[in-house]
């Protein structure tokens, strides 16, 4: 299905699967319509959306045309609904907030994936506007986050807004760049699984986002990421999962593996994902809680 234009020409909606995004443990299998918005508050040397990210170029997004786009999905099997995503949703909050409204009358589900501009109050003074919320992390430290040409405080927001979250029952889920192996990138992640252990629930997922080697950064994609992986057998060790390798795509540590009985449940090397091994979202070997939000349509 083609959509035309409607905001601005950086370029045009589309739909993608929920995995994409990446969340993992919502609506696993589902399409949406992706709407980005342009304009970031970050300047990450290895952005991959360099010309959105530092584009003014807007005009908002038209609630009618996209209420119209959605109810035509809508009748399709497996769409979840909106995500919005770019560079930053929150710079242009009030026509997200505006769109979202019609996105749930026509009885769809509203994602947001940030960079650490939406803020707890935003969302606090936008009640039932979002259902899922993705929160990508440069890093952990307000040095990282200075380093990347962060405004102060965005760490902090980010971290706010997650506690937040949660506890209005929202679904979230996190992601962290990682751009070398080094032991300072490994404190920074051994101080989020902390942050995610004491503070949050300690099956909030976490995608770790490898950065590209032809940034410069010290980080090889490929079969075997032996720092990646050690990053993640760490985690397991501590009990505090899901943690995925979500932009190496194919890597098996993508699956989803029940923390308690180990058994991969969710096998994300099969397109669509093969969920056979849950049951009501629950692994179907040991009866462990999955924390997965499964879409009607797929049961
Ligand atoms: S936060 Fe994302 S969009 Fe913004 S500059 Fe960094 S990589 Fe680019």
């Amino acid at each position: 299905m083609r959509f035309d234009r409607f905001s601005s020409p950086l370029g045009q909606p589309y739909i993608a699967e929920i995995e994409e995004v990446p969340l993992y443990h919502y609506l696993p299998g589902d399409s949406a319509l992706v709407l980005e918005i342009p304009g970031c508050p970050l300047s990450c040397p290895y952005c991959d959306r360099p010309l959105l990210a530092r584009s003014r170029d807007w005009s908002p997004y038209d609630p009618v045309r996209l209420a119209a786009a959605v109810n035509k999905l809508g009748s399709e099997t497996r769409f979840a609904g909106v995500v919005w995503s770019g560079a930053e949703p929150s710079l242009h909050w009030d026509n997200v907030v505006e769109c979202s409204r019609d996105v749930h009358k026509a009885g769809k589900r509203v994602v947001v994936a940030t960079n650490g501009g939406l803020t707890a109050d935003l969302l606090h003074d936008s009640p039932e506007t979002v259902d899922a919320l993705l929160v990508r992390f440069k890093g952990f430290t307000n040095e990282t986050y200075r380093a990347l040409g962060s405004p102060a405080g965005v760490l902090e927001n980010s971290r706010i807004l997650v506690e937040r979250a949660i506890d209005a029952g929202i679904h979230v889920e996190l992601m962290l760049d990682i751009a070398r192996d080094t032991p300072a990138q490994e404190q920074e992640f051994s101080a989020m699984l902390a942050w995610i252990a004491q503070d949050l629930r300690r099956g909030t997922p976490l995608h770790l986002r490898a950065i590209a080697p032809e940034h410069g950064f010290t980080i090889n994609h490929g079969p075997a990421m032996p720092f990646l992986e050690r990053l993640v057998e760490s985690a397991r060790k501590q009990h505090v999962g899901f943690i995925y390798l979500s932009n190496c795509h194919g890597h098996f540590l993508n699956n989803t593996m029940c923390p308690n009985c180990y058994s991969v449940v969710v096998d994300r090397t099969a397109h669509p994902p093969d969920l056979s091994f849950v049951t009501d979202g629950n692994c179907a070997q040991c009866g462990t809680d999955l924390g997965l939000t499964l879409d009607k349509e797929a049961l």
